[in-house]
């Protein structure tokens, strides 16, 4: 890879090289980071090839990613989900300009499917055809079925209060899937033990650094949708704290590439219920400490997180806002999402999008500022919230009478 410089540990500085297989630091098993030769890129792209080329989907990024190509196997079309000017809710929110990027419209509905993705070719590259992770739901459901595309097979391991729409993805994908009686924490550890037990490719996002890069290819979308101009604000999810991390560095990238001439703030949002990547970006300390798991959103529900270096130096590189937002909020979120602007969002989906409503409503962000919501989950994959927050349907016998009724009684005048 011309493009790769090497993978430097996050905590000791020591640099390895970038090969298939590499995972974690070999002198301190920090979490490595893949650097590049921007002066190479920029030789190689610029932001008029890339507007130039057909391709859609996050593989037209190629000079800024980690592989020398995607090989020969089918894949399924990940990326290129749409960036929509958000109008309704700009209205509604008093907020000057105001994107959508619906990232819930990736093949297997969330944004994990760019890292995904990726695993699946590094996979590949290393010579594995058994790939396994543990996940909150969406990254084992987004590997199931990139991996399913591609003729590879998966072991997963969901903690057993993961949604039954995710569970049923990976069913569907073939998966082979384990179902923890524990948190998230409990599920990482047993996982962690068969793949080395076993050998797989291990697609645990913060043990694997392409997985990363993988994830940046949202934030290279973005860039390419508004015509490399920056909006003020991004604003993300965080669980580990992997997003986040990707979300900024593809930014940097396109910094560093020449792309883009100044670099957007991150919103960085978490539940009041499990914050502790937030409150230590609060404090500008590295020293965060674990939390529960208190809240509904289970995609971002992660007491330990397993990036919070990337992430808190994402978020301070970024001069970040940090906001925690409670259950009740992120369900208004998913409502006014769908009411205002036709995206269904899962729960930690629409976190963004709650505590973008939060920092406008206590003023740490300006009403004329810009801003992009990046919707990262779809809201099929967790029903049982979806309807929890938009309501039950009206029910009638079959019957003009009911129906006048029923309109009545809830004072709806068609
Ligand atoms: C995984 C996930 C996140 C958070 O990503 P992290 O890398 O864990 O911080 C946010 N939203 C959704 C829908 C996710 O699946």
């Amino acid at each position: 890879m011309k493009n790769v410089t090497g993978a430097r540990c996050t905590l000791c500085g020591h640099v390895t090289e970038a090969l298939p297989g590499t995972t974690v630091c070999p002198e301190c098993g920090g979490i490595l980071d893949i650097e590049y030769d921007y002066d190479y890129i920029r030789s190689k792209l610029t932001k008029y090839d890339l507007m130039d080329r057909e391709e859609p989907g996050m593989w037209r990024y190629m000079e800024f990613l980690p592989v020398e190509g995607i090989g020969n196997r089918p894949r399924l079309r990940v990326g290129g989900s749409p960036l929509y000017r958000a109008s309704g809710l700009e209205k509604k929110l008093g907020l000057k300009t105001l994107y959508i990027k619906d990232d819930g419209l990736n093949p297997t509905a969330s944004l994990k499917d760019r890292a995904s993705a990726m695993a699946v070719v590094k996979a590949e590259e290393a010579g594995k055809t058994t790939i396994a992770c543990s996940s909150t739901g969406n990254a084992a459901s987004s590997l199931a079925g990139n991996a399913a595309c591609a003729g590879l097979s998966t072991y997963i391991f969901v903690p057993s209060r993961a949604p039954k729409g995710k569970v049923a993805q990976l069913l569907m994908f073939g998966a082979t899937v384990v179902l923890v009686e524990g948190s998230y924490e409990d599920t990482f550890r047993i996982s962690a033990e068969a793949i080395d037990r076993w050998g797989w490719y291990n697609r645990n996002a913060a043990i694997n650094p392409y997985l990363m890069e993988g994830k940046k290819t949202v934030s290279l979308e973005i860039a390419e949708q508004l015509g490399f101009k920056m909006p003020d604000y991004v604003a993300v999810s965080v669980g580990d704290g992997c997003t986040v991390a990707g979300v900024w560095k593809g930014f940097k990238d396109l910094y560093e590439a020449g792309f883009i001439d100044r670099l957007p703030r991150i919103i960085s949002v978490q539940a009041e219920g499990c914050c502790p990547i937030n409150t230590a970006a609060a404090a500008h300390t590295m020293n965060w400490v674990p939390q529960e798991e208190n809240t509904l959103a289970d995609s971002i529900a992660v007491g330990v997180p397993r990036n919070p270096v990337k992430a808190l130096r994402a978020i301070e590189e970024s001069h970040g806002v940090t906001v925690n937002v409670s259950d009740e909020e992120i369900l208004d979120a998913m409502r006014i999402l769908g009411r205002e602007a036709g995206v269904f969002a899962e729960p930690a989906g629409a976190a963004g999008t709650a505590g973008l409503v939060k920092a406008l409503d206590t003023g740490l962000i300006e009403k004329d500022a810009s801003v992009v919501s990046i919707v990262t989950g779809n809201g099929l994959k967790d029903v049982s919230n979806a309807i929890r927050a938009a309501g039950e349907p009206l029910s009638i016998a079959p019957d003009m009478d009911k129906l006048l009724e029923a309109f009545e009684k809830k004072g709806i005048k068609p």
